[in-house]
C-alpha cells in the first residue's frame, strides 16, 4: 500500500526554517522563527514562514506541539518525545524519558485496535521557578 506522499523541494526559505529550528531546543513560536529568518531574508512574509511549516511538518521533517488555545510551537526534532512546560515561566523542554510503548500495547490489547502513537503532557514548576 504506502502513502504516497507529494514530492517537496526543499526551497531556500525553508531549508532556512529547518536550519533555525534544529538549532533550538526552546521549542519556539513561528513569530520566533519569523523574527530569526527575517535578519537573513529580510522580505520573507509570516504568511510565508507559517505554510513552510506546515509543509515541513508534512515532510515529517519537524512537529508541531498544540497546546489547544495558546500558540503552537515547533519542535525540530520529528521523532516523538514527551514535553515538559512550565506553568510559571512558560517554557516547553524535551523531557529525557523514552517513549512507554507498553502503553500502546496495553491499550491495543484492551480496545483490540492499532496505536500508532500516543501524546503525554507535563505540566508543571520547572527547576528555577519553583525554587521562587
Ligand atoms: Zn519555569
Ligand atoms: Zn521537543
Amino acid at each position: 500500500m504506502g502513502k504516497s506522499k507529494p514530492k517537496r523541494r526543499m526551497t531556500k526559505q525553508r531549508k532556512k526554517i529547518l536550519e533555525i529550528l534544529k538549532s533550538t531546543d526552546t521549542h519556539p513560536t513561528a513569530d520566533w522563527i519569523y523574527d530569526q529568518v527575517k535578519e537573513e531574508i529580510p522580505n520573507i512574509s509570516l504568511g510565508t514562514v507559517y505554510r513552510n511549516l506546515n509543509v515541513l511538518k508534512e515532510m515529517g521533517k519537524i512537529m508541531e506541539l498544540n497546546y489547544g488555545s495558546s500558540y503552537s510551537r515547533f519542535d525540530g526534532n520529528p521523532k516523538n518525545h514527551y514535553h515538559f512546560t512550565c506553568v510559571g515561566c512558560g517554557k516547553v523542554m524535551d523531557v529525557d524519558e523514552p517513549i512507554h510503548v507498553e502503553i500502546n500495547h496495553n491499550i491495543e490489547n484492551k480496545m483490540d485496535c492499532n496505536i500508532d502513537h500516543h501524546r503525554m503532557e507535563f505540566f508543571g514548576q520547572c527547576s528555577e521557578c519553583k525554587n521562587e
